[in-house]
């Protein structure tokens, strides 16, 4: 169903690279809303024409722009800020969310060595700095509202439930997704001083069926043991569609009263992991 809520924004989404994962659901959202110019940066872009093409005849008041890229590469970053600008004259939408465990998902603190904890750092938490640094700036310029209006930037950070619990097997990944959380809470802290109308959260998902989660979730098509520790939580995975939703509404002005927090989209696993992590 095509809506509104984002007509005319400019965006970058950074890992939605599979048709599959969480990056990609949300470029199709914030399609279907309306937005004017979406580039989608990755690592890895063999599937992207492919899936570009398949939203041109959906969506034609969209363009949407590959750049491959890697996301902790600070010039590249700074690039694809300065490019959304120069090309559209400003840049309204930065979801930060590429990421994964350079150690996977089954390596104990013993095991791992400090390159794959700086890698997964680097991946994660280094990749979302450079996004607010860079996107804070271009917005401030670009979409200026004094802290007054219901515009402005909107930047969103991909995190984890994991930032806010443990991982097992997966402290790299768990630590740069608390990073994240607590880079969230202070990016909106001095863009709320600086009353530049930018606004920045991190989106927190539980288990969520993609291409990354076959790797510590197995293959299995049914799943009924996901969230079954949390009494009440849905037993299911979540489908990168939700997640997708959630960036929307932290995109659109909808959610103009909402800054430094970190959104759980979970099924409710993480009512109980403080108990039960
Ligand atoms: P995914 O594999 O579809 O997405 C990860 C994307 O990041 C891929 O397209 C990959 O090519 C890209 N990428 C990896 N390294 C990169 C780099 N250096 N530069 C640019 N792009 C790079 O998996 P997903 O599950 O949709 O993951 C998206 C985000 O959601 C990740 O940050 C992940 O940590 C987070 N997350 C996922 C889950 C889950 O259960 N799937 C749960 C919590 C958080």
């Amino acid at each position: 169903m095509k809506g509104t809520r984002l007509a005319g924004k400019v965006c970058i989404v950074t890992g939605a690279g599979s048709a599959r994962g969480i990056g990609w659901a949300t470029v199709k959202k914030l399609a279907s809303e309306g937005a004017r110019h979406i580039y989608v940066l990755d690592i890895a872009t063999d599937e992207l024409p492919g899936l570009v093409d398949s939203l041109r005849g959906e969506y034609l008041e969209t363009q949407i722009t590959i750049v491959r890229a890697d996301v902790s590469d600070d010039d590249a970053i700074r690039s694809a800020c300065d490019r959304a600008v120069q090309e559209n004259g400003q840049l309204d939408v930065f979801f930060a969310n590429a990421g994964g465990a350079k150690g996977g998902f089954n390596t104990f603190i013993k095991d791992m060595s400090a390159d794959t904890y700086l890698g997964t750092m680097k991946l994660n938490a280094l990749s979302c700095f450079l996004a607010v640094k860079y996107a804070s700036e271009a917005m401030s310029k670009t979409n200026p509202d004094g802290g007054k209006g219901a515009s402005g930037g909107s930047i969103i950070l991909t995190a984890s439930v994991a930032g806010l619990s443990s991982a097992q097997g997966a402290v790299d990944y768990s630590s740069s997704k608390a990073a994240i959380i607590s880079l969230a809470r202070n990016a909106a802290h001095e863009n709320l001083i600086l009353r530049n109308g930018v606004r920045v959260n991190a989106l927190c998902p539980g288990f969520v069926r993609t291409a990354l989660s076959d790797t510590f979730l197995g293959t299995a098509s049914e799943l009924s043991s996901v969230n079954s520790g949390a009494p009440g939580a849905v037993l299911r995975t979540g489908v990168p569609a939700e997640l997708a939703n959630a960036v929307c509404f932290l995109a659109s002005g909808k959610s103009y009263y909402v800054t430094g927090q970190p959104i759980i989209v979970d099924g409710g696993l993480s009512v109980f992991i403080a108990d039960n992590p």
